[in-house]
């Protein structure tokens, strides 16, 4: 071992879904929306003026702050942006995770919650989800130094009603409740206008999935503004000029065009809810999902079995190698025609 070794901080690192370089791919792994920006986002950045990368971006990212606030019905000073709410939930974790009590999420969830808390030194203790995958609001009634989790679930699809929520959070004022909403525009009700009556929720949403924009890196979360000014104060101690231009300019244009956002969730919806159907005809059971993924279980074949196969056809979709959810797929949504083609494909092999 050389020397520096042994004061090197050692993790276990989140593993992404892949990227594979390849052409005419269909690409289900990693819940990006299949349809592009809105045009009006792709108008500004091929108009955007170079010169402009010559000076440091607004490190406020003001402008988006604006909008966001504006769309949500929140005032500015309720709003963070961050690179992704990868960014967003890693600087909440560090901003209000620092108790010795323990940190609580659901043990089938974001993989990204433990490698946080490892890395932050965290302590944290996951509660299981029951049997049919669904989160006991029980569970997050003890005492706790934090809670976080997706909803609607990931890898589940499955939703908390808003009311539970809001139990969650009523009974925690303690502690910071954050409620990752990455899914929650595919059919859910947010947990936004609660904020005005809690001033321990920090709710977390993205423009990657819902917005199509994953690759241009934006996120946000909305709370009461202590709690954001909280966050602010670790992101200025950490890195300033988290945003870069394009993805500030890119985000408001994106919050411009309300209608074709909801033109863009409504074809991924009717395109979810028509692959229920189609998987259970295949031999599939799955939760109920409300986002853009399917997780599915086939009555015969092991998943890894039908990923491989899949990914041999250029069909890559994800499959969990970790215990209790080995035997299932999740199937990001795509268009039309990627679905037939995945189906296509299942008929012939199962
Ligand atoms: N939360 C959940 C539950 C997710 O599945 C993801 C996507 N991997 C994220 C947060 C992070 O997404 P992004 O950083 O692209 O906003």
């Amino acid at each position: 071992m050389r020397g520096w070794e042994k004061n090197v901080r050692k993790v276990v690192p989140y593993v992404p879904g892949e990227q594979p370089a390849l052409e005419n791919l269909i690409k289900l792994n990693t819940n990006e929306n299949p349809y592009p920006p809105s045009p009006k986002v792709l108008e500004a950045l091929s108009r955007m003026d170079g010169e402009k990368l010559r000076k440091y971006p607004d490190p406020a990212s003001s402008r988006l702050t604006r909008a966001l606030a504006e769309r949500y019905g929140v005032a500015e000073d309720q709003v963070f942006v961050g690179v992704g709410s990868d960014d967003v939930l890693g600087m909440a974790f560090m901003t209000f995770f620092n108790s010795e009590k323990p940190v609580l999420f659901p043990d089938i969830s974001y993989s990204f919650y433990p490698v946080w808390a490892d890395l932050l030194r965290i302590p944290y203790e996951t509660r299981k989800l029951d049997e049919n995958f669904t989160i006991q609001k029980e569970d997050y009634l003890t005492e706790n130094g934090g809670i976080v989790f997706p909803n609607p679930n990931a890898p589940t699809g499955l939703l908390m009603p808003l009311s539970e929520v809001e139990e969650i959070v009523a009974a925690n004022p303690d502690a910071v409740v954050i409620v990752d909403e990455a899914y929650i525009d595919f059919g859910g009700r947010s947990a936004v206008p609660l904020i005005a009556g809690y001033d321990n929720l920090l709710v977390v949403q993205t423009f990657s999935k819902s917005r199509s924009m994953a690759g241009m890196r934006i996120g946000f979360a909305l709370g009461q503004a202590p709690l954001i000014k909280a966050m602010s104060d670790i992101k200025y101690s950490y890195n300033s000029y988290t945003m870069n231009l394009p993805s500030q300019v890119a985000g408001v244009k994106a919050l411009e065009d309300e209608e074709y956002f909801q033109s863009t969730l409504k074809k991924v919806i009717e395109t979810r809810e028509k692959a229920k159907t189609r998987l259970s005809a295949l031999g599939f059971t799955f939760p109920d999902s409300r986002a853009n993924f399917i997780f599915a279980k086939h009555k015969e074949k092991p998943a890894e079995e039908i990923f491989q196969a899949l990914k041999e056809r250029q069909i890559f979709v994800r499959h969990f190698n970790q215990p209790r959810i080995h035997d299932y797929l999740r199937i990001t949504v795509g268009t039309d025609e990627e679905m037939e083609a995945l189906f296509a494909f299942l008929e012939e092999y199962l």
